[in-house]
């Protein structure tokens, strides 16, 4: 056409660059030692890799996290690369005291915007700035059966206010089928209750089929996992899974467990949201108290 002069291949050029640049995507995660952190993160990303290049190096056999780790690898899939903060929280929730026991991670959460603020308002901006905001917190709740521990709730409103919370059921092979709906049943209940407002959220630029799934996820909200970092045979094929005495857990059968439902939320259909939403919603909030802080 004549009045044709070409710079929609802009979308071209900018979605090479990211792709070169890669993604940052920062994951943290906190809950009781011993419930299962450490290896839900390496089921979930190491199984990830197997398909494509590289491996996350095996966790030393149950170490116990005793400061905050962060952990750095890049994944890459048909070019695109994606680079991966795990950061492991220490024991909360382990001592017969636990007053301020979240200290710690609030801080670091914090502290990660505060560095990006501080990068953002320097005179030299940097080009590209490194990310280490916390795109994502899984929080693991342990598979009682009964309700939230105290505990439990006063963190998660701390947490809810400064990154996108995203609560599993740890271990939930402790629970039977029904135990295990009536567990969430009760803890969507006490998020209710309590008013702590679970990602994902719904706005404006959403359509239809984002807030079905939205809300789909909302229903299924705590993820009930199973993680293993062993493989085993199931109709001759070698897949992620644990071995009892009466009987195996497939962790990617979606009827044993919500590992697969869970690890598509995060790696396919909530990515982007999760790091759009803590730059536009959580840093946003913080930047704007700094900056008012600033002024007074
Ligand atoms: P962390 O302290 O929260 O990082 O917990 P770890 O990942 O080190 O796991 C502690 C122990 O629980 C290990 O022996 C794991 O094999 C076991 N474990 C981890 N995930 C599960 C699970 O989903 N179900 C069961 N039954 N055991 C698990
Ligand atoms: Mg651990």
């Amino acid at each position: 056409p004549r009045n044709y002069v070409g710079f929609d291949s802009i979308t071209g050029q900018i979605e090479k660059k990211l792709l070169k640049r890669g993604f940052q995507f920062n994951i943290m995660c906190v809950g009781q030692t011993g419930l299962g952190k450490s290896t839900l993160i390496n089921t979930i990303f190491a199984s990830h890799l197997l398909d494509s290049k590289g491996r996350l190096s095996p966790a030393e056999p149950n170490r116990t996290t005793t400061e905050i780790q962060t952990v750095l690898h890049t994944i890459e899939e048909n070019g695109v690369r994606l680079h991966l903060n795990i950061v492991d929280t220490p024991g909360y929730g382990d001592k017969v005291n636990n007053e301020r026991c979240w200290d710690p991670i609030v801080k670091y959460i914090k502290d990660q915007h505060s560095a990006y603020l501080r990068k953002e308002l320097t005179a030299q901006r940097e080009r590209y700035i490194l990310d280490t905001r916390i795109h994502c917190c899984l929080f693991f709740i342990q598979p009682t059966g009964h309700s939230l521990k105290p505990i439990d709730i006063i963190v998660l409103k701390k947490l809810m206010d400064i990154c996108n919370v995203v609560p599993v059921i740890a271990k939930s092979d402790a629970l039977t089928l029904e135990e295990q709906a009536a567990f969430k049943e009760r803890i969507r209940e006490e998020f209710a209750f309590h008013h702590i407002k679970m990602y994902p959220y719904d706005n404006d630029l959403l359509d239809e089929d984002e807030r079905a799934m939205n809300s789909h996820i909302r229903n299924m909200i705590p993820f009930a996992v199973v993680g293993s970092e062993k493989d085993i045979v199931v109709d001759g094929k070698i897949v992620r899974g644990r071995k009892s005495r009466w009987g195996l857990i497939n962790v990617e059968n979606e009827s044993h467990c919500e590992f697969i439902s869970l690890r598509n939320f995060l790696t396919r259909t909530h990515l982007q949201d999760l790091i759009e939403s803590t730059s536009q919603i959580h840093y946003e909030n913080f930047r704007s108290k700094q900056l008012l802080a600033l002024k007074e």
